[in-house]
């Protein structure tokens, strides 16, 4: 009995548990369960109709007709026995009916006399309810009319059944979608026709953009994929949602998105297409997963790979060695190979680092090692040992080559650890000593040459530090500035330098640091020990360390003191000496002139000859004087230049002219070619001083009767002056020398044809002050010519630049 009743709650609990995940007590009411009780009330004739369930307490309408309250108390409702059995219950008259007679709902309002009621047995086998007909009248039911209400009443139970599907569904559903939403991948979805159907929120970000009905054919460009090489668009075929949409597998199929102003993001893609329970497509979905932190990772890794590599590879200064935890060679690099003369196909895999040492070397530091551990040690051990303990390990050993020969080498030897700080191996680097000994024998010879080259030097020379204080200083700038070295090295170049000449060589000092100039060189004045004022003429150039940066400066200076006083004499000389002579002079060639000219009177035949030389030799020393003067002033850049422009024909013309006397002298015809129209910016006074030099040289060194041509002809933007004679030509040995000054090429000629040797050395220097210049080109016993290329000047009066420059 007992087992009984546990059995009835067990049975009532579950189905109370089942009417519970309905979730359908107390809902507002349906138009489809409305219509059910609708049609039953009408089809039995009945003024009232429900669709009841049974909870715990109460009996709950989910639909009535005919009745205003929504729930009984369950002591009172038929429908509680009804649920008890399967099929239906009708109580023709619950007057006569002692399970109902003394009812509340029987012998009180609603006046229950009849009642038929159909169980609502789920799927599951739980009776939640009925179906149920009430009369206030005693009565019967056809047949029929019981049947219809049966299936009344399995419609009304798969309609409870539908609604908790439908909730499942949309349960599942939201489930769905907020996993989809949260999903750090990105997913994708067409329809059965091929068509965008969704982007979750994953997708819309990354592509900046939600499905939309465009062609296919436009997804690539719209949305921004590329192959996994990040610049090849996409082709149709190859987006994953067409493959997946078309029946394949996608698996892992690497692409790139690239929205513009983004980094690009490469992703992997899965999908396929999804079918209802017919098989029948009904779309295809891609997910994709951000690989690009990935991608990166293993881009860094390669290029730190590579980049090591070309490290190892490049090290053929370094033997590089690497082994395993035992030993085994793993890496050799070309310095290895160099150092020891075994290819890495030799070795790698196949010897340990002790194949290349001593025996006698091994045996001695292995009974160092064991000294000192306490313990025998022997093998490879002994290279490795005390890195693994922690310390350095720095040694020379003699490493024995392939051939036999043998080198000194140090070895620098360390442990590779893995992350969690296990030895894996072994890295060793070793460095040829007779190599390095050999770079430092050099570097100490270039030393000594520089310190003998510094210490014997005829000039002064100093080491300057960035600040100015003295380094070093050689034993000729000692001397020159009266200091004892250790005085000098305590002193700095701006307190011995005149005051008036500071800023100018820190000036320069700051553009050789800063790299604007690669030296300099400047006059400058110091004060000696004793207080002297010393000009001197100062280089200095800048070391700079490996890496370019200023280290010292290297300071030569030479006395040029008594060079100085030298030009000043020479050139007050000069000044004295023209002025002094000229005067004179005039008042000489004055006199002659008269007596030459009869104006005193006839003077006898034997006087008469030497006057005319006396009277030749005065123009010459007049001609000396000038050129000499007009030497001293170019040297010194003090003969002022007047640039106008000229037509040069008439200056020619003039040219001519002023140079006819001296050409009748000479027996020799002038003649001018050229009749083009061109203008030069030049001195009028100085280029006819040019032309002048040239003609007269032209003419003295022509034979009697000969010809001296000067033509002009424009040449691309300047101008071509040529003066040919048909003389003896210029000498092959002297053609150097033609354009220095007091340069003659016979001491013959002089006396024979007169000059001073000057003429060609000022004419270069004027028609270089004209921005021109000149040469010449000569056949000994044929002629010479000189040729003048000065810039033309273009009708509007603007000078071409560099025209006649280009032919220096
Ligand atoms: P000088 O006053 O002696 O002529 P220049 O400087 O004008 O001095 O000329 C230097 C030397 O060049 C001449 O002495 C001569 O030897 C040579 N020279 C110059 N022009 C000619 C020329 N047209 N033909 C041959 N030799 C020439």
């Amino acid at each position: 009995m007992h087992q009984e009743n546990g059995d009835i709650d067990r049975d009532e609990a579950e189905r109370l548990a089942a009417l519970a995940s309905y979730d359908i007590l107390d809902t507002p009411p349906e138009a489809e369960f409305d219509a059910i009780t609708r049609l039953a009330s009408q089809l039995c004739g009945t003024p009232i109709a429900l669709i009841s369930l049974v909870d715990e307490m109460r009996q709950w309408f989910k639909s009535q007709q005919g009745l205003s309250v929504c729930q009984t108390p369950r002591s009172l409702a038929f429908c509680a026995h009804a649920i008890r059995q399967r099929e239906p219950l009708v109580v023709h008259d619950a007057r006569c009916d002692s399970r109902f007679a003394d009812n509340p709902l029987v012998v009180d309002s609603p006046y229950i006399r009849f009642y038929a009621g159909i169980p609502l047995e789920m799927e599951s086998g739980h009776r939640l309810g009925t179906l149920c007909v009430i009369d206030r009248q005693p009565r019967e039911l056809e047949p029929a009319q019981l049947r219809s209400l049966e299936d009344l009443a399995r419609l009304t139970v798969s309609l409870i059944e539908q609604r908790r599907q439908k909730r499942e569904a949309r349960t599942r559903h939201a489930l769905l979608d907020s996993l989809l939403e949260a999903l750090p991948e990105g997913v994708v979805a067409c329809d059965d026709r091929g068509e965008l159907s969704f982007f979750n929120s994953r997708a819309r970000a990354w592509h900046g953009a939600g499905p939309e009905r465009l062609p296919p054919e436009q997804w690539s460009r719209r949305f921004d994929l590329f192959e996994a090489d990040g610049r090849t668009p996409l082709p149709l075929e190859r987006i994953p949602l067409r493959r997946a949409w078309a029946g394949e597998t996608v698996r892992d199929q690497e692409l790139c998105i690239r929205v513009p102003d983004q980094p690009p993001r490469f992703v992997a893609c899965n999908g396929r297409a999804f079918f209802d329970d017919h098989g029948e497509r009904l779309g295809a979905v891609v997910g994709m997963h951000d690989i690009t932190q990935r991608k990166r990772a293993e881009r860094e890794i390669a290029e730190t790979r590579a980049h090591l590599q070309a490290v190892i590879d490049a090290s053929t200064e370094v033997a590089i060695i690497s082994t395993d935890r035992r030993g085994l060679i793993t890496l050799f690099n070309p310095g290895a190979e160099r150092l020891l003369g075994y290819t890495a196909d030799e070795v790698v895999g196949q010897l340990t680092p002790l194949a290349f040492h001593r025996p006698d070397e091994l045996e001695q530091r292995a009974a160092e090692l064991s000294r000192e551990l306490d313990r025998p040690v022997y093998g490879f051990d002994l290279f490795v040992l005390t890195p693994r303990l922690g310390r350095p390990e720095n040694r020379d050993w003699t490493y024995v080559r392939r051939d036999g020969g043998q080198r000194r080498v140090r070895l620098v030897v360390s442990v590779m650890q893995d992350d969690a700080g296990e030895p894996i191996g072994y890295l060793g680097m070793a460095l040829d000593l007779s190599r390095l000994y050999a770079v430092e024998e050099a570097l100490r010879l270039s030393e000594a040459q520089f310190r003998t080259a510094f210490d014997t030097a005829p000039q002064g020379m100093a080491l300057v530090s960035l600040e100015g204080a003295f380094i070093e200083v050689n034993r000729t700038l000692c001397e020159m500035w009266e200091y004892e070295r250790e005085v000098l090295l305590k002193t700095d170049f701006q307190t011995l330098t005149h005051p008036d000449d500071l800023a100018a060589d820190l000036t320069q000092v700051g553009q050789l640091i800063s790299g604007e100039i690669p030296y300099y060189q400047m006059p400058k004045r110091y004060f000696t020990r004793t207080g002297r004022l010393l000009c001197c003429q100062l280089s200095v150039s800048l070391v700079r360390d490996g890496q370019g940066r200023p280290q010292y400066f290297v300071s030569q200076i030479q006395d040029i003191t008594e060079q100085r006083q030298l030009e000043r004499l020479k050139s007050e000389f000069v000044a004295v000496a023209s002025h002094e002579l000229r005067t004179p002079l005039t008042s000489i060639k004055g006199a002659l002139d008269l007596v030459n000219g009869g104006v005193i009177g006839a003077v006898p035949e034997s006087v008469e000859e030497m006057l005319r030389v006396a009277q030749r030799n005065a123009e010459r020393l007049g001609q000396l004087i000038d050129d000499l003067l007009d030497w001293e002033k170019l040297a010194a850049d003090k003969l002022a230049f007047d640039l106008q422009r000229h037509a040069l024909r008439p200056l020619l013309e003039d040219a001519l002219d002023s140079n006819l006397g001296y050409a009748e002298r000479f027996g020799v015809v002038l003649v001018l070619q050229g009749d083009e129209s061109v203008a030069v910016e030049v001195d009028a006074l100085r280029f006819a001083q040019v032309m002048a030099n040239l003609l007269s040289n032209a003419i003295k060194f022509s034979p009697r009767g000969g010809t001296v041509t000067v033509r002009y002809r424009r040449h691309d933007a300047g101008v071509c002056i040529e003066v040919e004679d048909h003389g003896d030509g210029i000498p092959e040995a002297f053609r150097e020398r033609v354009f220095q000054h007091f340069a003659q090429a016979e001491a013959g000629t002089t006396r024979r044809r007169g000059g001073t040797g000057l003429g060609l050395a000022i004419t270069k220097q004027l028609v270089e002050h004209m921005h021109g210049c000149i040469d010449f080109a000569s056949t000994l016993g044929q002629g010479s010519v000189f040729r003048v290329w000065l810039p033309a000047v273009l009708r509007s009066g603007e000078r071409l630049e560099n025209g006649g420059e280009a032919r220096r």
